[in-house]
């Protein structure tokens, strides 16, 4: 193995640069070549690719977004696409394929081992809803980005006796809602993972505006329902004309936080070293503290499930 690629692929999130340069520069310490391909699958299907070294990765490591640029690839999702991109790795002396994205670009990933091709997947991703890893990249930003905004319409919520439904991203998933829920004090968090009793809701604004509750703030998990659709549906149920924000790609952006920018860089480099040490057909998470590798699959066989504690902790808190 003497060159390696890496791609970033679906939607962004704050850290992938860190991630990148943390591959980069571990394969670049180990004598191998790197190859960055731009636009994800796309990219390495157009041969759109450009060399990685210790500079040309530098300045990147707190930067939002991807310095690769990413994107979805239609073709990429069909045999003779896949078989494409195979040929391609090969025309250009490319041992070795490092996937920084979600699960869908796992499955790409998954497409390409199974040809042959040596890949390690790196779990990038706002959602939070990949297993093999406790956190993925760019969720701990994300939360921390969801909660500055919330904090701020809270100050108006309070002001002026309103209640706001918040609506974050998350995909299917109410990971990114639950987190940011729990840390904002909302009295409500909608997730998909369950059912949305509205009465429960109705009754419970009632009950606090009773006790002397001025203001509500719901956290709406995009999965669940638009912002507006809850609105209309909690308009005359309760005692407020809600208003609504959708917080949209405000989440994806940013520069990552801490948290993020040292899992980015541990998570790149342990990347590396699976590549190195044989492995194939596996991503690199970090489960209790320690980096681990899984078979790639196990990102979408193996279901997240959002911790009942957490569950839990909404409903004694907000009362
Ligand atoms: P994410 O990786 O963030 O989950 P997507 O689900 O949009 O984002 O997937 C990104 C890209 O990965 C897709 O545009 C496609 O090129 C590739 N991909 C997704 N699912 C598959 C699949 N089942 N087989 C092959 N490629 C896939």
């Amino acid at each position: 193995m003497h060159r390696i690629g890496v791609l970033t692929s679906g939607g962004d999130a704050p850290g992938m640069n860190a991630s990148i340069r943390a591959v980069a520069r571990t394969a670049l310490y180990h004598d191998l070549e790197v190859v960055g391909i731009r636009r994800g699958y796309e990219g390495l299907l157009e041969g759109d690719f450009v060399p990685l070294t210790r500079s040309s990765v530098g300045g990147i490591i707190l930067h939002g977004g991807t310095i690769l640029r990413t994107a979805r690839c239609e073709a990429f999702m069909r045999p003779g696409g896949i078989n494409a991109a195979v040929s391609k790795l090969k025309e250009n002396d490319i041992d070795a394929l490092v996937v920084i994205g979600g699960d869908g670009s796992f499955r790409g990933a998954k497409e390409l081992a199974d040809r042959g091709v040596k890949v390690v997947g790196i779990p990038g991703t706002i959602d939070n809803d990949m297993a093999g890893t406790d956190c993925t990249i760019g969720f701990d930003t994300a939360c921390n980005t969801a909660l500055e905004c919330i904090s701020k319409l809270r100050d108006t919520a309070s002001s002026h006796d309103r209640m706001f439904i918040v609506e974050v991203m998350g995909r299917h998933a109410g990971f990114l809602a639950l987190e940011t829920g729990v840390a904002c004090g909302a009295e409500f968090i909608l997730v998909p993972e369950l059912p949305v009793d509205l009465k429960a809701i109705s009754d419970k604004i009632h009950y606090a505006k009773q006790r002397g509750k001025t203001h509500s703030l719901i956290v709406l998990s995009e999965g669940v329902m638009h912002a507006a659709e809850l609105a209309e549906k909690l308009k005359g149920r309760c005692d407020y004309d809600p208003r609504i924000v959708v917080l949209g790609h405000l989440q994806r952006g940013g520069a990552p936080s801490c948290f993020d920018t040292v899992l980015a860089s541990r998570l790149g480099s342990a990347a590396i070293d699976a590549l190195i040490g044989g492995r194939s057909g596996v991503m690199v998470g970090r489960v209790k503290g320690e980096v681990v590798e899984s078979p790639i699959e196990i990102a979408w066989t193996d279901k997240r499930t959002l911790d009942p504690d957490m569950l839990r902790l909404v409903d004694m808190l907000s009362i």
